[in-house]
């Protein structure tokens, strides 16, 4: 009997380590600064102490603190997630208090929503639509999940398993239940995870209820509106495309709506395709992928162009100025694409991976930890910038809890196969066939594309190690023991190259990839950005700031795209932003000084020579305020 289930499974992020490198020190900022800075937000704005259920809130109360205790929930999995892969007393300590403050407003039946216990009590269930209480809920669970995970203590644990009970003797098809689901998916995925924290298949099915009854008609959002007094016409984001529920997600043909709730949706939806062994939910996530990839995302990982549903619009439609691209949604990207790539390791998925996870990710925090950006435009005036915290506090905890289990995205093992997705200084220890396996890898990857991949068996094995060849990258050269492979006597399937042999302990494969500076260009029906290249090297994307370009419009400058591989120079600046390589060559720059009192003239303007220096794109605004730009005008277009 044919499967789809997955054939990858991740190496998990408890097993692998970073060195003092690009990730290592990133992972130490997020551990020493970003968890206990967003801590002290979360107590700060009453977000932790609403769980001592003593608050006091307007009704209407502001959205943003109806799906407060999603915030605290996800700082609580990321701290858990910083606890399992480094103790920490201190964090511990701090952990188990607020784990203790979220199991006591838990109510007798199991409910464990602040909001709805303290302020609007009548509420409770009547706006699925609108209110995140699924969301927070699902969020709580991923949270406990974690804690559990980290700490082997099942408080919280059990405290979720009667929250999800709860929920499950309310929802679903059966008569007497309702059949309702989230306005903003996550609890489907969270149940997933909770079935296997907990082996319990009533999690799993209720999960799968969710996906299934999402969109079916009679709406339930519409029927839930009525029963509330409401006119379901009044809905302020006029369609259900809005949150994926427009028609059953086995219909949708393209990705809409809000982009954290379509990734987090999908997530769900390809668990369930494993789970379940559904290739019904694998080809819609298949479908709905390729429409988002080949025609609405950001080059950047960044999804979701428009600002008032923080969401997608049209085909194409992806202006680079005033992108929203959510923090958040690019976190969900990353979730949807590991899992997609689980399935039989298509390179395909890891390197929307990777584009995110440099880029549009990377971006949504500061250097020093501490700021954030919510939105993630492609480009700039020299007025957006991180911030502390926000109103809707939900991408500083999402960011902290990506970055604290990062290293699940690195690796995985199938059958006799090990997998290595991403490029980055540390070490893995996976387990194949019940014996240990170590790879340890040597790189100053992303600055260059030398890997020096050294293998730890105890005894001589036998395995396949499939390594990623990057879609950036044409040319490689790959040694073993220091003898070259052929290209031609190497195995590649969808984009890794196969290594089969038997692997003795300290064998070194050294995998060379050519990481050429690129500019890259758009589809010509994506109208923002005609005529307009970006400069690429290896995963990172580039941008230019003003900081670096005097007093000069950046949107003046021009570069020849035909001359950038040539011209353009790659240099490293241990001392600059972090440590960066920057690229630098010539642009052009249009002249002003003949223009003085002249708007319009017969004559084009002048241009003249000028050196450019573009930074990675994840770090620009962390100098002064200024301009910045990815997408340039192409001299010549
Ligand atoms: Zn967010």
């Amino acid at each position: 009997m044919s499967t789809i289930k997955r054939q990858l499974e991740p190496v998990p992020f408890t097993q692998v380590t970073f060195d003092d490198g690009f990730w290592g020190h990133r992972l130490e900022v997020n551990r020493t600064v970003t968890i206990l800075h967003i801590y002290h937000q979360l107590e700060a704005t009453g977000r932790i102490s609403a769980f001592d259920l003593n608050f006091q809130r307007p009704v209407p109360s502001p959205i943003v603190l109806i799906f407060g205790d999603s915030d605290s929930a996800k700082w609580l999995e990321a701290a858990s997630y910083s606890l399992a892969a480094h103790p920490d007393p201190k964090l511990r300590a701090l952990v188990d208090s607020v784990a203790d403050r979220v199991i006591h407003a838990q109510q007798p039946d199991g409910y464990l929503n602040t909001h709805f216990i303290v302020t609007q009590p009548d509420m409770r269930w009547r706006n699925l639509r609108d209110w995140h209480e699924l969301y927070c809920a699902g969020h709580l669970i991923e949270g406990a999940v974690a804690h559990y995970e980290a700490t082997g203590e099942r408080k919280l644990l059990d405290a979720l398993c009667r929250y999800a009970d709860h929920i499950d003797a309310t929802f679903g098809s059966e008569p007497g239940k309702k059949r309702g689901y989230c306005g903003h998916p996550e609890i489907e995925l969270a149940l997933v995870k909770l079935y296997h924290a907990t082996q319990n298949p009533r999690y799993l099915k209720l999960a799968t209820y969710f996906i299934d009854e999402r969109g079916q008609g009679p709406n339930y959002f519409d029927q839930e509106a009525r029963a509330r007094g409401e006119d379901p016409a009044q809905f302020w984001a006029k369609t259900y495309e809005y949150c994926q529920a427009h028609v059953p997600i086995r219909e949708q043909t393209k990705v809409v709506g809000h982009a954290v709730r379509a990734v987090y949706l999908l997530s769900a939806v390809t668990d369930l395709a494993h789970e379940n062994d559904d290739p019904t939910l694998l080809e819609t996530s298949q479908r709905l992928w390729n429409n988002l990839v080949t025609k609405r995302m950001y080059l950047t990982g960044g999804i979701g162009a428009a600002h008032n549903i923080e969401g997608f619009t049209q085909d194409y439609d992806l202006p680079d100025e005033t992108a929203y691209a959510e923090t958040c949604a690019t976190i969900g990207l990353m979730l949807w694409n590991h899992r997609m790539l689980q399935f039989s390791g298509e390179g395909k998925y890891a390197d929307v991976l990777e584009r995110a996870l440099y880029n549009g990710f990377l971006s949504g925090v500061a250097l020093d930890g501490a700021h954030f950006f919510y939105e993630n435009p492609l480009a700039s005036t020299g007025h957006h910038h991180r911030e502390g915290w926000f109103t809707c506090p939900c991408c500083p905890p999402n960011i902290a809890r990506t970055l604290a289990s990062l290293g699940k995205f690195f690796y995985s093992t199938g059958a006799n196969d090990v997998w290595v997705h991403l490029y980055g200084q540390g070490t893995a220890k996976m387990e194949l066939n019940g014996r240990d396996v170590s790879l340890r890898q040597v790189t100053k990857y992303p600055w260059d594309g030398d890997v020096r991949l050294k293998i730890d068996v105890d005894t001589p094995q036998r395995f396949t190690l499939h390594l990623r060849v990057p879609e950036w990258c044409e040319h490689w050269r790959l040694l073993v023991n220091g003898e070259q492979l052929s290209v031609n006597s190497t195995q590649l399937l969808d984009g890794y190259i196969q290594l089969t042999r038997e692997w003795q302990p300290g064998d070194v494969v050294e995998y060379n990839m050519d990481m050429p500076i690129r500019a890259m260009w758009s589809h010509p029906a994506v109208r923002a950005l005609q005529g307009r290249v970006a400069l690429q090297r290896g995963p990172l994307v580039y941008c230019i700031e003003g900081i670096d370009h005097g007093e000069i419009d950046l949107d003046r400058i021009m570069i020849d795209p035909g001359r950038v591989s040539n011209e353009f120079k790659v240099e490293h600046k241990e001392d600059l932003l972090g440590g960066v390589s920057v690229l630098r060559g010539k642009g052009i720059v249009m002249d002003e000084s003949e223009w003085e009192n002249t708007l319009y003239r017969s004559q084009p303007p002048s241009s003249k020579s000028m050196d450019i220096t573009a930074i990675p794109y994840y770090a620009w605004d962390n100098r002064a305020p200024g301009e910045m730009r990815i997408w340039v005008r192409a001299r010549g277009m």
